[in-house]
Formats: structure tokens, C-alpha cells, sequence
């Protein structure tokens, strides 16, 4: 049933959630200086086929460089949902990956665009105002957008993201589940939701290649995604092993540092030309 399957992802996940450990929290009186002076940016990462690695779109995922170094999500995130500028960091990202897109799309890329939205924004009345606003602006297609829900944020705060979800799917823009397998929503949530595509967590991504009893959890998640119509997304890959898994089982889309990590929009663009490169050629 529905319910056991969930029962067994959760477990999966336990399994395969592993402590990492954690740098401290940067101070909220600096985070609010990059805010205001928008230094935190998204690097990008591909997101391509399992079959035959053709680039469907890419993640944005904040950083905040400093000098030499850049300062991962894990370190300002939470203080950014803890003091409320959550809406806030949406808009600022929207704004680059906006820009950006379009300066691809006149250069003949015109590459979906995946932002994650915080469980802490959900209950802000103007975020859905503001991002179509700020999307209209930039002419961008909505359908070129799509938004992160995680599976814990919906979980969470169910009568607004689902607020939140409805408006964002009317206004045009694709919805994914991200994260999926680490949250406790039951099917009946889910259901109601109108999203379309699901990420697979890492966690359970990882473990397929080399914990066989995993594998028929994460086939029976890419049938059920199906079912519901979802294009199914597997987060996290790493090896081609994990690769051919995943392909193998019918999930569609991967991301990975198999492909790439989250880079710089230079790098990411070197990064395109590279693969186009063929074999043997001269640079
Ligand atoms: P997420 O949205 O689930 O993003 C996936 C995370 O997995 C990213 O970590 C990415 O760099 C990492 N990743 C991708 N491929 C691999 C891989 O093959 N192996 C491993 N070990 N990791 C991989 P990152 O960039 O540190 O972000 C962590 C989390 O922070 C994100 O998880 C997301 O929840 C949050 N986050 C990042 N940027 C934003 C943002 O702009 N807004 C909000 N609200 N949250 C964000
Ligand atoms: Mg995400
Ligand atoms: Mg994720
Ligand atoms: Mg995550």
C-alpha cells in the first residue's frame, strides 16, 4: 500500500542519512549587509537525461563568496528562515537566475530554471504577488521556471504551500517535490498537490548501487511519480553506477557531481562547451 511505502522510504532514509559534521552559522548583522548588497548569488547546476546526458535545465543554489572562499547554504540558510528574509532571498534569486537566463536565451540557450522556495516563505501573503511581478518584468516565460517545494516544507505547513503551490502552478511555473523521501507527507497530501516533477533525495540515490534492498523503494517512488504524472528527477549522483541504477529503474533526469557541481555561470558555460567538444578535437 501507499502508506507502507512510505513507512519504507522513511526507513531508507535512516539508513542512509549520514552526520555529517557542520561549520558554524555565520552572524545574522552580516548576512543582512550581503542581502542588502546582494552578494549572496546562485551557482548553477546541471540537470541532464540518465540516458544520454543531454542538458534539460539547471539548479540555482545559493552561495555567498568571500575573497577565495564561498560560504556554502548550510552556514547562512537557516539564519536567513530564522530572522524571516526567506522571501527575501527568493527574490534575490530569482532576480539573478531572471537576468541570466536571459542573457542565455540571446545567445540561443534558453534552459529551465529550478529555485528552491523556503518552508518558511509559504506563509508570506506577497511572495506569489512578487515573483510574478518580478517574472513578467524580466519577460521570461513562467514555464521556463520551476519551483522547489521540499517534501518537509509541505508536510509542515499544509494549507499554505498548498495556497502557495495552487497560484504558483495557475501563474504557470513548474513544481517539484524536492527532497523527496526525507519528509513524513502522506500520499493524501501529496496528491492534492499540483506538482509537476519529484526529486528523489540523495540519500536514497546513494545507497541504490550498493544496498540492493533499496533499489525496489526507488523503483516503486519513479513508478508512483509516474502514475501521478511527475517527471522524476534523482538528486545526488555520483557514480555511473548510481547512473545506470537509476536509469535502469526509469527515472528520467539526474543531477549530480558525476555531471557537475553547482558552478559559477562562466564555468557553467565552459562547462557546455567541454561536452559539445568532440573527442579529439582541437580546443
Ligand atoms: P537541495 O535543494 O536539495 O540541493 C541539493 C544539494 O545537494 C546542493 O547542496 C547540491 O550542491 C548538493 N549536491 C548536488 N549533487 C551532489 C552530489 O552528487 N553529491 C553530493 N554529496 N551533494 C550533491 P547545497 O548547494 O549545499 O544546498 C543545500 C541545501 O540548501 C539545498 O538542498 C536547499 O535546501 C538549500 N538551498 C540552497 N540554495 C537555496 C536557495 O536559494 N533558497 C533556499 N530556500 N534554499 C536553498
Ligand atoms: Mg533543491
Ligand atoms: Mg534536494
Ligand atoms: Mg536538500
Amino acid at each position: 500500500s501507499l502508506a507502507e511505502l512510505g513507512d519504507l522510504v522513511s526507513r531508507a532514509y535512516q539508513q542512509g542519512a549520514s552526520s555529517g559534521q557542520s561549520q558554524p552559522l555565520c552572524a545574522d548583522s552580516d548576512i543582512r549587509l550581503a542581502l542588502d548588497h546582494g552578494e549572496i548569488v546562485p551557482y548553477y547546476q546541471p540537470k541532464v537525461t540518465l540516458h544520454g546526458q543531454l542538458l534539460k535545465g539547471a539548479e540555482l543554489l545559493a552561495r555567498w563568496p568571500q575573497g577565495d572562499d564561498v560560504v556554502m547554504p548550510s552556514r547562512f540558510i537557516p539564519v536567513i528562515e530564522h530572522c524571516g528574509w526567506s522571501t527575501e532571498l527568493t527574490l534575490l534569486m530569482l532576480q539573478q537566475g531572471l537576468a541570466q537566463w536571459q542573457q542565455w536565451a540571446r545567445r540561443g540557450l534558453r534552459l529551465p530554471m529550478s529555485i528552491n522556495l523556503s518552508a518558511l516563505s509559504m506563509d508570506s501573503g506577497e511572495l506569489v504577488g512578487r515573483i510574478e511581478q518580478q517574472v513578467a518584468q524580466s519577460k521570461v516565460p513562467p514555464r521556463y521556471i520551476i519551483f522547489e517545494i521540499t517534501e518537509t516544507a509541505v508536510a509542515d505547513n499544509l494549507a499554505e504551500a498548498m495556497g502557495v503551490a495552487a497560484r504558483l502552478r495557475l501563474a504557470g511555473f513548474g513544481l517539484s517535490i524536492d527532497d523527496f523521501g526525507t519528509g513524513f507527507a502522506t500520499m493524501q497530501q501529496l496528491v492534492r498537490f499540483p506538482f509537476t516533477e519529484l526529486k528523489i533525495d540523495q540519500s536514497l540515490v546513494q545507497s541504490i548501487s550498493h544496498k540492493s534492498h533499496l533499489e525496489n523503494v526507488v523503483h516503486s517512488v519513479i513508478e508512483l511519480a509516474k502514475r501521478m504524472n511527475l517527471t522524476t528527477v534523482a538528486e545526488g549522483i555520483e557514480t555511473e553506477g548510481d547512473q545506470l541504477c537509476l536509469n535502469n529503474r526509469g527515472c528520467v533526469l539526474g543531477q549530480g557531481y558525476l555531471y557537475a557541481k553547482p558552478l559559477p555561470p562562466a564555468q557553467f558555460e565552459s562547462w557546455i562547451r567541454q561536452r559539445r567538444q568532440p573527442e579529439g578535437a582541437p580546443a
